[in-house]
């Protein structure tokens, strides 16, 4: 049964005659895609020579430090934790505001995720709450730099350096952003970042570690590909279990292809969001994103949460932007709120701030290839979406 507000469309009548403008779209260029062809072509398709170059160009990139591939953001993650001896009877610290492989890795290697409420500001994790959440049994943190911009670098690692933790950063929004100047991925401790398709940076699917040395790089190229060792005389030899996650060159292709366009992808989406503050209709009673006046972060995606009054119908709110032809994305539901965390014990109520930006929070278009004018449709659209929803 629907509810007879559900049903917008006998008050207000969309038409729209543009094309279909979604949250988000990877440029791709035509240099790019004739680099790709050369690697079908060439008979070598998976881990090969592209790989290895894309990791030298990431490397130096950030700071001269160790850069392995592998297959996703979540595979970083995942083999980070294993890389740091994290199992059954230890607890890692994240926030319930984050795509649910966050946590979902945690599980992966049987250890307990341990999570905190996010800070209102920033929607990143609260780093106090954090520092209150440290156990005995704290072996981690993972913070999270939702829409790309950077939890404070400097209160995480000198919390993690009281507690002697591991951090293990998920920058998979933050490529390209920065810390007070410094990139994201140069400094600091284990770094995975993620090459899906929707994010700032892709190679399809994939995602790369940053690590700390050599040694490091070596027991991870291990938990990469099944264990293997490679023997100087041409022999292998296996130690230890290793998963299968490994990029392949026609994903570092694209890598090598998003690398030489980055900053200029980084710089059209801090347009844009300019673009965003200085058109959006104030009197609509959104909460707009954080203005991040530093330029640290790298606008990965635009977020304002819905007025209050309209929490419940985010669900009506995004079927009035498709009808005026704008996507709009949920990025994320707080996560306890699934089933698999109120198995674990958690319910409504743990973490108020998550929540509400949980409920209320939309994605809207934000993506390299949009021009201006598509800015002032979107904001043109939310005006129309909020008029039907009255
Ligand atoms: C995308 C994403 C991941 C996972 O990356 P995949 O490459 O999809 O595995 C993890 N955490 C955050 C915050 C993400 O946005």
């Amino acid at each position: 049964m629907k509810h007879p507000d559900v049903d917008i469309t006998p008050r207000i009548q969309f038409v729209t005659t543009q094309p279909f403008l979604p949250f988000t779209r990877p440029s791709i260029d035509e240099r790019t895609i004739a680099e790709v062809g050369d690697v079908l072509r060439s008979g070598w398709i998976t881990t090969g020579p592209k790989c290895a170059e894309l990791e030298a160009a990431l490397g130096a990139r950030l700071g001269g430090r160790p850069v392995r591939l592998v297959s996703s953001g979540t595979a970083a993650l995942e083999l980070a934790l294993r890389l740091c001896g994290i199992g059954p009877g230890d607890e890692v610290i994240t926030t319930p505001l984050s795509w649910v492989a966050t946590a979902n890795v945690v599980l992966a290697v049987g250890a307990t995720p341990v999570l905190v409420d996010a800070d209102p500001q920033t929607r990143n994790i609260d780093l106090d709450l954090a520092e209150a959440a440290v156990t005995p049994r704290t072996r981690a943190i993972i913070p999270v730099d939702l829409a790309g911009l950077p939890v404070d670098r400097d209160r995480l690692h000198a919390l993690a350096a009281r507690h002697g933790l591991r951090v293990v950063e998920d920058a998979a929004q933050s490529f390209g952003a920065n810390w007070k100047g410094r990139e994201i991925g140069s400094f600091g401790d284990l770094v995975a970042f993620s090459f899906h398709a929707n994010k700032n940076f892709t190679s399809a699917e994939g995602g790369c570690l940053v690590l700390n040395d050599d040694d490091e790089a070596r027991r991870f190229e291990r938990l990469r590909l099944q264990g293997v060792i490679r023997l100087p005389d041409g022999g292998i030899e296996v130690e230890a279990w290793g998963d299968k996650a490994n990029l392949t060159d026609v994903a570092a292709a694209i890598g090598l292809g998003q690398l030489r366009q980055l900053e200029g992808f980084t710089a059209r989406r801090r347009a844009l969001a300019e673009r965003y503050f200085a058109v959006w209709n104030r009197s609509l009673d959104f909460d707009l994103p954080p203005a991040d006046a530093e330029g640290h972060g790298n606008w990965h995606m635009f977020q304002p949460l819905l007025p209050e009054r309209l929490a419940s119908r985010r669900g009506d709110f995004i079927a009035a932007m498709r009808a005026q032809g704008v996507g709009v994305g949920v990025h994320y539901p707080a996560m306890h709120l699934f089933s698999l965390f109120r198995k674990m014990g958690h319910a409504p109520g743990d973490f108020p701030v998550a929540e509400d930006i949980g409920a209320r929070t939309v994605t809207l278009p934000l993506f390299p290839a949009m021009a201006d004018a598509d800015v002032d449709r979107v904001c043109a659209a939310v005006t129309g979406a909020l008029a039907a929803l009255r």
